[in-house]
C-alpha cells in the first residue's frame, strides 16, 4: 500500500539521536535550546518554546493568551480536533467559521459577518485559533486588520505549514500579524521529532509564560525570584499551574536533523504536487488551488461526479493508500454533546462529503505517483 504520508528519515537523522543516547543529556541538555534558536533562525520568529506535542503547543498557547472559564474561542471546523480541543482544555467555549470553498481555509467574508453579529450580542472570542489547512497560508494580514478592531488575540495553528510562506511572503511563524504560532512535528508534517512540537513568538513576555506553563509553572530566572533568593542557587518557584510539556533531547536532535533537510523536504512536496495539478487537470474533480509558497502537507482532491465511498475503497483495494481529511470537528459526538448540529457549517460539510486525500511525503518516488495517478484515472472512468 502507498501511504498517504510518511516520514523521511536519513541516516544522519539516527546518528544525531544515537549520539545524544551515548554522549549527553536525555532531557534538559543542550539540544532543546539549540532546535528552539534553529527554529527561530528558520522562520524569523523571535523566541521559540519546544514542547512535546503539537496539541500541547496550542494548549499552552491559549493559556499564555489568558483563555478561561467564560471565553470563546473559534477555530474552522475542516482541522484536527485539536485545533478546538485547546480552547475546552482551558475550560473555554468553542465556536467556528465556515471555510472558504476555494482555499479551503477560514472563509474571511464569514468571519466579518460572524464578528459583528458577535460584538452587537456581547460574545466576541477572545482568541481565534487561525489553521493553515494543508500548509497554505491564510492571509493573515488581513485576518490580523479585521480582528485588530475587536481585541482578539490570533494563535496560528501551523501544525502543516512549517516551511511556508504567506502572500507577504513571510514565513510562516514569523508571526508577523498573530501573538503566537504552534507547529507539530508529528511524523507526517514538515520535520519530525517523533511526537513534538513548538510555539512561536515575538513577544517576550507570552515567551516566558509559555516557558512556565511547558514546565510545571517553573521558573529558576533571578529577575522573577526577588533579591532575597539572590545567594540561593537552588531556589525555584512556581508561578502558575503548568504541566510538563518539555520535549527531550532525544526528539530535539532528531529535529535539529530534519529541520537542516527542510528545504528538500519542501522542495520536492512542491514538485509532487505540480505533478498532481498537471496530472488532473482533466478529470472531475476539483483541486487544490495552487501555492508555490505552500508547504503541501497534504493534498486533497474533491470529487464531483462520483461516490467518494466508492472511489475511496476501490483505490484502497488498488494499494492506493487514500485517506480523508478531516472529519467535521462540530461533527464528533463530543462537540455534538456541546450543542453543535450537521448542516451549520455548510462550505465545509460540503468539503468534506466530496475530499479525497492522495498520497503526498517527499519519499514518494516518481513510479509510485504515476501509480497513484494511473489508478485514479482506471478508478474514475
Ligand atoms: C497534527 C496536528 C495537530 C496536533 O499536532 P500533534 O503534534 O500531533 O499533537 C494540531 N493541529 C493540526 C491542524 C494538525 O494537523
Amino acid at each position: 500500500m502507498i501511504p498517504y504520508g510518511k516520514h523521511t528519515l536519513l541516516e544522519q537523522d539516527i546518528d544525531a539521536v544515537v549520539d545524544v543516547l551515548k554522549n549527553q543529556f536525555l532531557t534538559q541538555g543542550s539540544q532543546v535550546p539549540l532546535f528552539e534558536q534553529e527554529l527561530c533562525r528558520y522562520t524569523g520568529a523571535q523566541s521559540a518554546v519546544a514542547v512535546n506535542s503539537g496539541t500541547s503547543g496550542l494548549h499552552i498557547a491559549c493559556l499564555a493568551a489568558g483563555v478561561k472559564p467564560g471565553d470563546t474561542v473559534w477555530t474552522v471546523p475542516i482541522s484536527f480536533a485539536a485545533s478546538a480541543n485547546c480552547a475546552r482544555y482551558c475550560g473555554a467555549s468553542v465556536d467556528f467559521v465556515d471555510i472558504d470553498p476555494h482555499t479551503r481555509n477560514l472563509n474571511v467574508s464569514a468571519l466579518v459577518d460572524k464578528l459583528h453579529l458577535a460584538a452587537a450580542e456581547h460574545t466576541l472570542p477572545k482568541v481565534i485559533v487561525v489553521v493553515h489547512f494543508t500548509g497554505s497560508s491564510n492571509d493573515m494580514a488581513a485576518i490580523a486588520a479585521i480582528t485588530e478592531p475587536f481585541n482578539i488575540t490570533l494563535i496560528e495553528d501551523a501544525a502543516h505549514a512549517l516551511g511556508a510562506s504567506d502572500p507577504q511572503g513571510h514565513k510562516v511563524g514569523a508571526c508577523k500579524y498573530s501573538a503566537m504560532t504552534v507547529l507539530s512535528f508529528h511524523p507526517v508534517k514538515s520535520i519530525t521529532s517523533a511526537e513534538g512540537g513548538a510555539v512561536l513568538t515575538n513577544d517576550d513576555e507570552l515567551a516566558a509564560l509559555l516557558r512556565r506553563y511547558a514546565s510545571h509553572g517553573i521558573t529558576r530566572e533571578p529577575g522573577m525570584l526577588g533579591d532575597e533568593h539572590a545567594d540561593e542557587p537552588w531556589f525555584y518557584a512556581q508561578f502558575e499551574l503548568g504541566y510538563n510539556y518539555r520535549l527531550s533531547d532525544l526528539h530535539a536532535a532528531l529535529g535539529r536533523s530534519q529541520l537542516a533537510h527542510i528545504d528538500e523536504f519542501i522542495a520536492r512536496r512542491r514538485a509532487l504536487a505540480e505533478n498532481y495539478h498537471q496530472a488532473l487537470a482533466d478529470l472531475p474533480l476539483i483541486l487544490p488551488q495552487p501555492d508555490a509558497n505552500g508547504a503541501w502537507h497534504l493534498y486533497m482532491v474533491e470529487l464531483t461526479a462520483h461516490d467518494r465511498t466508492d472511489v475511496f475503497n476501490a483505490l484502497r483495494a488498488r494499494g492506493i493508500g487514500v485517506n480523508v481529511h478531516y472529519i467535521p470537528i462540530h461533527w464528533h459526538p463530543y462537540y455534538q454533546q456541546l450543542g453543535f448540529k450537521r448542516g451549520q457549517f455548510p462550505q465545509s460539510e460540503a468539503y468534506y462529503n466530496r475530499a479525497l486525500t492522495l498520497p503526498l511525503y517527499p519519499g514518494l518516488s516518481a513510479d509510485n505517483q504515476n501509480e497513484v495517478i494511473q489508478q485514479l484515472k482506471e478508478v474514475l472512468v
